[in-house]
């Protein structure tokens, strides 16, 4: 993306501003539609968490995919847009049966990952054929916090309890049209990934009235240079193989469907902050920018890493930095970071912010959450305003309290 060019936007819009490419997601949805093309039905269904701006989901849209959805609010968003019922999956862990059942009302795709809903699903309403997300235990990747597979996870209906799910279903009647697994965040081994998919094909032959298979995400994207990513073309044409033969054995085309929100639209963000002020300590440089973890969660909740450059200063002589924020809070973005040198007033542009950065922000500090704005066909355009006080004001009451 051209520096110069991405600077600009932030003299139109105010910084801190959220810039997303729309040809970056385009190309990153034909690269798994391409992987996956020996796949006789495919299905990506876009997870909404990842970036929930109804643009985004338009673009979804448009390129014919599916949603997966978490909550009933981001079923609403779906449906907004126009997604038809049956083109989004509802993935929930711990929401309430009222919640369920009112999504189950609009037609959606229900995905269920416990006993106890199953059961009580099935009791009232048996001819709603309902999704298992099912827990193979596998790990997948080293990082406790993201990965959802392991024993004690709470995603997902243990496979050690299928005995128990048998009965269920026998006991109610229910139909189960799909079975779906979400292993974790960092696919880095694709033999991990097959490994997980076998205990999925395993459970699906017990179950006589699929539709789908879906195997949830956990595609990894780079985020510095020499930075595994999922091989989705390996991985593709290893998969498909193997989806077909099971599909052969099982005696019927079942759709095959995946859920990524990362890989789709991680790297088409970028974010972009103003330095407000550059601090020397005895140690360090800081760089403090117009922004904290109410706009940008990711370095500091999951010690993630997001390349940062000095948009302002591109040719500068590389310095170190520790960039932080402005809220009162440890809110450090990057320590020890070499990066050109950073003048105050400088534009600096994070890396991979297009997932779980503006759907994670927050009014901590009463601050307002940024604007974004979306690069469609050669234009950027504003597809969600800067917050203003009104927003902050918008649900409070000021109780009277006396004199
Ligand atoms: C969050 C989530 C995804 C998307 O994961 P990514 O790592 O962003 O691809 C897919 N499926 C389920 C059920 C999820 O909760």
């Amino acid at each position: 993306m051209d520096s110069v060019y991405l600077q600009s936007l932030t003299e139109t819009y105010g910084s801190p501003l959220y810039v997303y490419d729309a040809d970056r997601i385009c190309a990153q949805y034909a690269r798994i539609l391409k992987a996956f093309e020996n796949v006789e039905q495919l299905r990506i269904n876009y997870a909404v968490k990842a970036n929930s701006n109804l643009s985004i989901l338009g673009l979804f849209h448009k390129l014919q995919a599916g949603i997966d959805t978490v909550s009933i609010q981001e079923v609403q968003l779906g449906l907004k847009v126009g997604f038809a019922p049956k083109d989004i999956i509802f993935t929930p862990n711990g929401v309430s049966l009222n919640e369920i059942e009112q999504v189950a009302e609009t037609g959606v795709q229900i995905n269920i990952d416990n006993l106890s809903i199953l059961e009580q699903f099935g009791q009232r309403y048996p001819h709603i054929p309902v999704c298992l997300r099912i827990n193979p235990h596998i790990m997948a990747g080293g990082n406790h916090k993201i990965s959802v597979g392991h024993i004690d996870s709470k995603f997902g209906i243990s496979i050690h309890q299928l005995p128990h799910i048998k009965r269920v279903v026998e006991n109610t009647g229910m139909i189960i049209n799909g079975i779906h697994t979400h292993t974790g965040s960092d696919i880095l081994d694709i033999d991990v990934f097959l490994a997980a998919t076998e205990i999925v094909f395993n459970t699906a032959k017990e179950f006589k009235q699929l539709e789908f298979i879906d195997l949830g995400s956990g595609f990894k994207v780079p985020y510095k240079t020499g930075d595994i990513e999922t091989n989705i073309e390996e991985l593709g044409q290893k998969l498909s193989t193997r989806f077909n033969r099971f599909c052969k054995e099982y005696g019927r085309t079942l759709t095959l469907m995946f859920e990524p929100g990362k890989f789709l639209v991680s790297e088409a963000g970028y974010f972009l902050a103003a330095v407000n002020v550059v601090k020397q300590t005895t140690s360090t440089v800081f760089a403090g920018i117009d922004s904290g973890f109410n706009h940008f969660i990711r370095p500091m909740m999951y010690n993630a890493y997001h390349h940062i450059h000095n948009l302002s200063n591109p040719g500068g002589k590389e310095r170190y930095y520790s960039v932080v924020g402005y809220i009162c809070e440890t809110d450090t973005f990057a320590s020890n970071r070499r990066i050109a040198e950073i003048r105050e007033g400088d534009i600096l542009c994070f890396n991979n912010a297009g997932a779980y950065c503006f759907s994670m922000t927050s009014n901590y500090n009463a601050r307002y959450r940024p604007a974004e704005v979306l690069l469609y066909q050669g234009t950027a355009q504003l597809i969600r305003k800067r917050e203003t006080l009104d927003d902050l004001l918008h649900n409070q009451i000021q109780v009277d309290l006396g004199a």
